[in-house]
């Protein structure tokens, strides 16, 4: 299995490559194979593709916002055009299942690119009167906007970034995760076919060294990073010490609440979605599954069940629904962490060991994991795990809940599951996270802001939202009189 791109690098509309560089291999997580090797950016490729972005983004800024969002709109239907390619260099990438490629990862970037490039030219600024004189602001780029990409969600994170940024009249270089560089290299193409003049979306990869050249980066107005916590400090400290512009995605360790009047079917298949989507790798993952007393039984039985039918193995067979994790260092962290659990005196319940796959032996997989009987003070319980463990904790009141869910330092998400809609908006009102949902849960549509509480972020993806973070406020005001001086 094969996936080379042409370079490792697209810089001002064409392929580059410096193979001076240290190699990225490029892993299919199913497998263990490389199927692909990639040049992490020297320090010559990280000023050509700024100095590119620089050159090319004053007159982009100048073109009308509906003329830029023409061009982003074309994007958008040629990566649904290409869908099915695009999310198979996604599985090869990634390892999820295709079956969720084909429908989340370009068709999301999609949505983004299509979004931004239709909302920008209603996006303006204020008016304010003052009876004769009169003042407005302008909505202005920024310039040239760094963006840095996490492994589990590789071209739709492209997508989600450069869409607002390019939309404003910013340009970007974008730097994926040093997992999954070959799809964003795919978007930049797509950018050129639909008319994006050159230097405006540039791609550069490497490991964390190159995103930390970037971020602090003089020509550099703003950075936008998703990733972990730890690396969220490392980038925001960066930015912050050179007054650059942030938005921080990052982790979790979100709440999932469900109260005892629940639909049960619902409750399971959401907790389901908040835990095994994209084999546990995504930052809003519900993985503390608070379950009322009442219906805990009958919850768990049903999840049970769900979780045992969950058709494990080759990802690009459509039938699969959940593929390997991205790699053997997450591979080992997953597993350890249910050792933890064990250790920690919670009862496995279901799961927690690699299945047996044949063809796929070297593949980075576990089985989707549920333990009970968890506390709140058990490092499962706390800590990010990132892959398809499960954690279910009981509780009593609403209370009660409100308080255990908030207690810890994340942010980004949570859920409620209940019939009682007064109740599911107190306590959705209660909860400290930036990214909610009642009765369903891990959707994530472009119109609507996506981000974090706390630890988990600063600043805002998607909606117009997104568009405040990609631009600047510029105040003017305009006299219609004379000037009244006191000298
Ligand atoms: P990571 O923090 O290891 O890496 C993220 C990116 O930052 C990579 O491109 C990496 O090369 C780069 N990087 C690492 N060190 C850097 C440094 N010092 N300076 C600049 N860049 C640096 O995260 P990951 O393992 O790729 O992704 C998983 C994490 O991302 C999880 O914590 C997950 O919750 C989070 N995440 C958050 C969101 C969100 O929108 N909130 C979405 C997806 C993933």
């Amino acid at each position: 299995m094969k996936a080379q791109p042409k370079a490792s690098h697209y810089i001002n509309g064409s392929f580059v490559d410096d193979e001076r560089g240290k190699a990225i291999p490029v892993i299919y997580p199913a497998t263990g194979e490389t199927i692909a090797t990639v040049y992490s950016a020297t320090e010559n490729v990280v000023e050509l593709a700024i100095e590119a972005a620089r050159e090319a983004q004053p007159a982009w800024a100048r073109l009308k916002p509906v003329e830029r969002g023409r061009i982003l709109r074309r994007a958008a239907d040629i990566l649904r055009a290409r869908n099915d390619e695009l999310a198979r260099l996604e599985t090869l990438d990634t390892g999820k299942a295709i079956q969720e490629t084909l429908v989340a990862d370009p068709a999301s970037a999609a949505d983004a690119l299509e979004y931004f490039g239709g909302a920008v030219a209603s996006y303006n600024g204020d008016y304010v009167d003052f009876g004769g004189p009169f003042a407005y602001t302008r909505r202005e780029a920024l310039g040239v906007c760094v963006g840095i990409g996490a492994w589990n969600y590789p071209i739709q994170g492209a997508g989600w970034k450069s869409a607002p940024a390019l939309a404003m009249g910013n340009a970007m270089v974008f730097k994926p995760s040093e997992n999954t560089p070959l799809s964003a290299l795919a978007l930049a193409e797509i950018y050129t076919e639909a008319g994006l003049p050159n230097g405006l979306f540039n791609v550069v990869q490497g490991y964390g060294d190159v995103g930390a050249a970037l971020a602090s980066h003089p020509i550099v107005a703003k950075v936008s990073l998703t990733g972990s916590v730890p690396t969220g400090r490392k980038v925001l400290g960066l930015a912050g010490s050179l007054m650059k512009h942030a938005t921080m995605e990052l982790g979790g360790k979100s709440p999932l609440i469900i109260f005892d009047d629940a639909d049960v079917e619902n409750a399971v298949g959401g907790a389901m979605l908040a835990n095994f989507y994209s084999t546990g790798q995504v930052c809003s993952n519900g993985t503390r599954v608070f379950v009322q007393n009442g219906l805990h039984d009958r919850f768990l039985d049903r999840l049970t069940e769900r979780t045992k039918a969950i058709r494990i193995g080759d990802p690009l067979d459509p039938e699969t629904q959940m593929g390997p994790l991205i790699n053997r260092a997450q591979h080992e962290k997953v597993l350890s962490y249910i050792d933890i659990g064990k250790q920690e005196g919670a009862t496995l319940h279901h799961g927690g060991a690699e299945p047996s796959l044949q063809g796929f032996e070297s593949g980075f997989y576990v089985e989707p994991t549920i333990f009970t009987g968890v506390t709140d003070g058990m490092r499962i319980a706390r800590e990010e795990i990132f892959g398809p463990v499960l954690s279910v904790l009981k509780f009593d009141a609403e209370d009660e809940v409100i308080a255990r869910a908030n207690d810890t330092e994340f942010g980004l998400s949570a859920g409620v599951f209940t019939r009682d809609l007064p109740r599911a908006h107190r306590v959705i009102a209660e909860l400290q996270a930036g990214t909610c949902w009642i009765n369903h849960y891990n959707l994530a549509p472009v119109e609507i802001p996506f981000g974090g509480f706390k630890q988990s972020g600063i600043g805002r993806e998607n909606s117009l939202a997104a568009l405040d973070h990609y631009s600047q406020l510029k105040s003017v005001y305009v006299e219609t009189g004379d000037v009244v001086s006191p000298y």
